[in-house]
């Protein structure tokens, strides 16, 4: 063929955190701390729901937008939890994932040419997919000075006319950074003056582990009108393997997001909806519980990089920390390989997730205590060779 294929696609770089598991999986016994993937189990009551859907014959397709007792169960469970109210009729769709909900806002909202502000560094998949939309990415610097919340500054230096919108993950993929309420209704008031939409995704919301109170930024004064939330069951239930997730807007831009939805995908799998409506109403307990188990990670996490010499802010939510390798003077990506090299343990370099992220290394603890701690003894021999 003589006919070149879509020059947007072929320019996207694959995802940095595949390169370096693509090496890391070929060496053997190789501890890995970088998936970020709860390891629990999916609550069993929620798994046979999908699996007594299967065996009663439930499986065809169901209402484009989702079946609407999962929407009735996504509007209380919001409404309880984060004081968020989407009608279930018309302001919520059920995606393939918040993957697929990610997708569908930025197809939703951008015109070619359009530019998006996201955080750098952030989720490996803003940019690509603001680019596949025609969209131009704009990365907004986060700061480790300011523990990675998003500054209004950062904002209102790269507004142009051609800003659209900005896309926010609070808790936050990769450094594990919050925003306070009082930090949301700044970066609010800037949003306001130019008049940007704000794609939220907040898929790490049930992990949370702050004292602060939880504050969704389309909860915040006269934010929903420009607003898309998006939410789903992969970390929160342990859910990732399903593929179920939520998109919330305001009626007249749901109506346009489920034309994208109806053609592309038609409906989110059948058996993955009724797990998700029992994962709500009868599942709170077990993420409860998971929550615990990630703190007490965390907080171990914590005491051992201080005892070992590893500098880290404290992370207060999803389930990464994010350590400082700059006083080691190498790049994140050296450090990451040397350290898999001699003691084959596996973390992401920070750079995979832009350049901001040059300097420090995401670090899941969606592991084990007992995974943790041998990661730590190999990580805590690299250190004394440094
Ligand atoms: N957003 C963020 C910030 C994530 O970390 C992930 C998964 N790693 C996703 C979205 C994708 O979620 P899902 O599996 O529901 O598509």
């Amino acid at each position: 063929m003589t006919k070149p294929i879509n020059k947007t696609v072929v320019d996207l770089e694959p995802s940095g955190i595949r390169r370096f598991f693509n090496i890391a999986n070929d060496i053997p016994n190789v501890l890995s701390l970088g998936v970020g993937e709860p390891d629990f189990n999916t609550p069993w009551k929620a798994s046979m729901a999908g699996i007594n859907s299967i065996k009663n014959g439930q499986t065809f397709y169901t209402a484009n937008a989702g079946m609407i007792e999962l929407r009735r169960a996504i509007h209380d469970y919001l409404e309880a939890r984060f004081q968020l109210d989407y009608h279930p009729e018309t302001e919520i769709i059920v995606t393939i994932g918040a993957s697929e909900a990610i997708d569908l806002a930025c197809r939703t909202l951008i015109t070619p040419g359009d530019e998006v502000l996201c955080l750098d560094p952030s989720y490996v998949s803003y940019a690509p997919t603001i680019s596949m939309a025609g969209g131009v990415p704009v990365p907004v610097p986060l700061r480790s000075e300011f523990d990675f919340a998003i500054q209004p500054e950062d904002i209102e230096a790269l507004v142009t006319e051609k800003t659209k919108a900005i896309i926010l993950n609070y808790p936050n993929n990769p450094t594990g950074a919050i925003i306070t309420p009082e930090q949301t209704k700044r970066i609010v008031e800037v949003i306001k003056k130019h008049d940007l939409y704000v794609i939220t995704d907040e898929i790490y919301s049930e992990l949370w582990y702050s004292a602060s109170p939880y504050l969704s930024i389309a909860a915040a004064k006269d934010m929903k009108e420009r607003t898309i939330y998006i939410n789903g069951f992969a970390k929160a239930f342990s859910m990732t393997g399903w593929r179920l997730g939520y998109v919330c807007a305001p009626d007249w831009i749901t109506e346009q997001m489920l034309k994208i939805h109806q053609y592309v995908i038609m409906a989110a799998p059948t058996a993955a909806q009724y797990a998700g409506i029992v994962a709500l109403n009868e599942c709170m307990n077990e993420v409860e519980m998971m929550r615990e188990d990630y703190n007490k990670r965390r907080h171990f996490l914590m005491k051992e990089f201080s005892r070992i010499g590893l500098g880290c802010f404290e992370p207060k939510g999803a389930f990464y920390c994010f350590p400082d390798v700059r006083p080691f003077e190498m790049s994140s990506e050296q450090f990451a390989m040397d350290l898999l090299d001699a003691e084959k343990l596996a973390v992401v370099p920070g750079s995979a997730f832009g350049d901001q992220g040059e300097g420090f290394l995401r670090i899941s603890y969606a592991y084990s205590i007992r995974q943790l701690e041998k990661a730590i003894e190999r990580l805590e021999r690299f250190i004394i060779t440094l």
